[in-house]
């Protein structure tokens, strides 16, 4: 199994779209079902990233926003299942 800190490196990459490796992406879907931690972390990442691509495009509407940065707070507040 992947190292968490091989996973966050993987994880960066699928965020990025970056083409993996059928084994990575197998390795990376395996640690993502055993870690919640790094599960946690590549959502968060995705959610990051999603809300950054609109605000790139300057089209993200201001609700869309707030939901994004409430969903974030409330996983800093309590980072479980
Ligand atoms: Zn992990």
């Amino acid at each position: 199994m992947l190292s968490c800190k091989e996973f966050t490196h993987q994880s960066s990459r699928m965020v990025d779209n970056e083409e993996l490796t059928f084994m990575e992406k197998l390795n990376s879907r395996i640690h993502m079902f055993m870690c919640k931690h790094c599960r946690h972390y590549h959502n968060q990442s995705e959610l990051v990233a999603s809300v950054a691509k609109h605000l790139d495009c300057g089209d993200a509407p201001d609700q869309e926003i707030d939901q994004a940065v409430a969903q974030m707070k409330k996983f800093s507040d309590n980072p479980t299942d």
